[in-house]
C-alpha cells in the first residue's frame, strides 16, 4: 500500500450528513457495518442494520455496494441480501448490476500456501485458517502473541508462491494477485447505476485504503471507522454503532426508523 498521500495525523472529525442525491455509497463489512468478532462465522444478521441498508438502497436508487474481504455469499448471509452490488475477497470477485458475476481465478500456488498455514494453525491452538475461493486468511485474534509469526509466514509464502499479502486487523491473508478494493470501486463507478455519482467509501482497515484513495481520486470522499490512525480518509466515526446511527439519520424523514444509539 502506498501511503505517500495518506494523512499522517489521520481524520478526527465526524462526517457531514450523507447527501442522498449525489452519493454512491461503498461500505466495508467487518469492523465497519458489523463489530469484529473472535471468529468470522460469529458475525450474524442484524434486522435493524438490514432495515437501514434496504432503506438506503432504495433512497440511493441502488447506488450502494459492499466491498469486503469476505466471499459474496458470506456478505449475503450477514446482510440478508440487502445489498445487491458486492465486491468480495477484497475486490477479486464482484457482483455487478443485474447480478453479473466477475471473478479472478485462484492462483495455482494458493493450495500449498493454505496447507502451510494449516500446519502452523495445528501447532498453535487459537489460530484459525479461513479458506476462500481465491485467497486464504490466517486469523490470530484469539492468539495475538502469534501475530509476528503469522505475518512472517504470510510474507515468506507470498514470496515462494507469488501471491499477495493483505494484512488486516488480527489477520494476514494471501490473495491471488488481482484487483483490490480500489479497483473494484472503480469498476462499479464505471457503469450504471453508479456512473456520474460521487463515491463515498467507508471502512476500517488497511485493505480499505485503496478504496479510500480511489473514491477521493474520483472526486468523492472517505470515512474511517474506528480509532484515529494515518489514513487517506477525511472523516472518522468511532465504531460500527456510530456508523449505523449516521446512516439511519440519512434515511430519517423518508421513512421512520428506530434511533441507533452510538456505543460509548
Ligand atoms: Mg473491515
Amino acid at each position: 500500500m502506498n501511503y505517500a498521500h495518506a494523512r499522517p495525523e489521520g481524520p478526527s472529525e465526524a462526517p457531514p450528513s450523507l447527501d442522498l442525491i449525489t452519493t454512491a455509497l461503498f461500505l466495508d463489512l467487518d469492523g465497519t457495518l458489523a463489530p469484529i468478532e473472535d471468529s468470522p462465522e460469529l458475525v450474524t444478521a442484524d434486522p435493524l442494520r438490514t432495515e437501514i441498508l434496504e432503506a438506503l438502497h432504495s433512497l440511493l436508487d441502488g447506488r450502494m455496494a459492499v466491498l469486503s474481504g469476505r466471499q459474496i455469499h458470506e456478505v449475503d448471509r450477514i446482510l440478508e441480501g440487502a445489498v445487491a452490488h458486492v465486491g468480495g475477497q477484497h475486490g477479486l470477485e464482484r457482483r455487478l448490476a443485474g447480478g453479473t458475476l466477475q471473478s479472478t481465478p485462484p492462483h495455482p500456488g494458493l493450495e500449498d500456501a493454505a496447507q502451510a498455514m494449516e500446519s502452523l494453525a495445528r501447532a498453535q491452538f487459537g489460530l484459525l485458517v479461513e479458506r476462500k475461493s481465491a485467497a486464504v486468511a490466517l486469523h490470530y485474534r484469539a492468539k495475538p502473541e502469534c501475530g509476528p509469526a503469522v505475518i512472517d509466514l504470510a510474507h515468506r509464502l507470498a514470496q515462494t508462491h507469488r501471491l499477495e499479502v493483505q494484512e488486516g486487523r488480527m489477520v494476514a491473508e494471501l490473495r491471488t494477485p488481482g484487483p483490490n478494493k480500489g479497483d473494484a470501486l472503480e469498476v462499479f463507478m464505471a457503469a450504471p447505476p453508479f456512473a456520474g455519482a460521487r463515491p463515498v467509501m467507508i471502512g476500517d482497515d488497511l485493505t480499505d485504503e485503496s478504496a479510500f484513495a480511489a473514491a477521493i481520486g474520483l472526486g468523492g470522499d472517505a470515512i474511517l471507522v474506528g480509532p484515529p490512525r494515518p489514513s487517506h480518509a477525511r472523516w472518522r466515526l468511532p465504531n460500527p454503532a456510530a456508523l449505523l446511527s449516521w446512516l439511519a439519520e440519512a434515511t430519517r424523514g423518508s421513512r421512520p426508523l428506530p434511533l441507533v444509539e452510538p456505543a460509548a
